[in-house]
């Protein structure tokens, strides 16, 4: 892919060593790598995976799909590449209606959003959603919880974002 070449593979590991800090002081399992990051971006075939934008030569940014604090796991597979608008409207958000509201705006559902609503069985609900039943309530999960905002802080200040 015409990306290969730029991914830094240094800025990789600082961003891997970021995350795998934050996760050992939460107590969470998993450990990222450089290329365990850097396979998961080249997954994404540079869309954003929440809203689809073109993220060649673009910004963007990695961040934990389930966030650390309700439980999600530090690895690859919990990562998710992310256009910095999509980063910021999620990081205060429950991911679950995150996901459904990018998929409202953008009518494309996305492998990640369908691996959310499907995780967390919202997908027979999303039909009911569109008559005022709040599929997340209709999956039996509460929509917002506590911990929601207080993780997935951006990266420190010094880690530059990343460009294709
Ligand atoms: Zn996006």
């Amino acid at each position: 892919m015409k990306y290969d070449d730029e991914l830094d593979i240094v800025q990789l590991a600082r961003y891997a060593s970021s995350m795998n800090s934050r996760a050992r002081r939460l107590r969470i399992l998993g450990t990222l790598t450089a290329v365990s990051l850097r396979d998961r971006i080249f997954e994404s075939g540079g869309k954003c995976e929440w809203c689809h934008t073109n993220l060649l030569r673009q910004e963007f940014e990695l961040d934990h799909i389930e966030n650390l604090a309700n439980g999600g796991s530090n690895t690859a597979s919990n990562i998710v590449v992310s256009c910095p608008n999509c980063n910021r409207r999620k990081s205060a958000r429950n991911v679950v209606s995150f996901a459904l509201e990018t998929l409202a705006r953008t009518g494309i559902e996305t492998p990640i959003i369908k691996r959310v609503l499907e995780r967390h069985n919202v997908r027979g609900s999303v039909q009911r959603s569109l008559f005022g039943d709040d599929p997340a309530e209709a999956a039996g999960r509460p929509l917002f919880t506590t911990s929601d905002t207080d993780d997935d802080a951006p990266p420190p200040e010094d880690v530059p974002p990343y460009r294709w």
